[in-house]
């Protein structure tokens, strides 16, 4: 019997985070291998939290 948390840890595992840190305010992001249209998106200061791409999963952080 599989209960619903263990459905939400599974999916963690099918869906690793793919986190890129840039020294940039603004970074354009096309997928991780062009499979989406270059989007440019904002970075939010160090201690803000990421961005996340709206076309891909990839999240972006401000590196230190
Ligand atoms: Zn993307």
């Amino acid at each position: 019997m599989i209960s619903k948390d263990d459905i939400g840890a599974f999916s963690e595992d099918a869906y690793p985070e793919t986190i890129v840190y840039t020294h940039k305010t603004a970074i354009a992001c096309s997928g991780e291998d062009n499979t989406h249209p270059r989007v440019w998106v904002s970075v939010p200061e160090i201690g803000n939290g990421y961005a996340k791409c709206g076309y891909c999963d990839i999240k972006f952080m401000r590196a230190e």
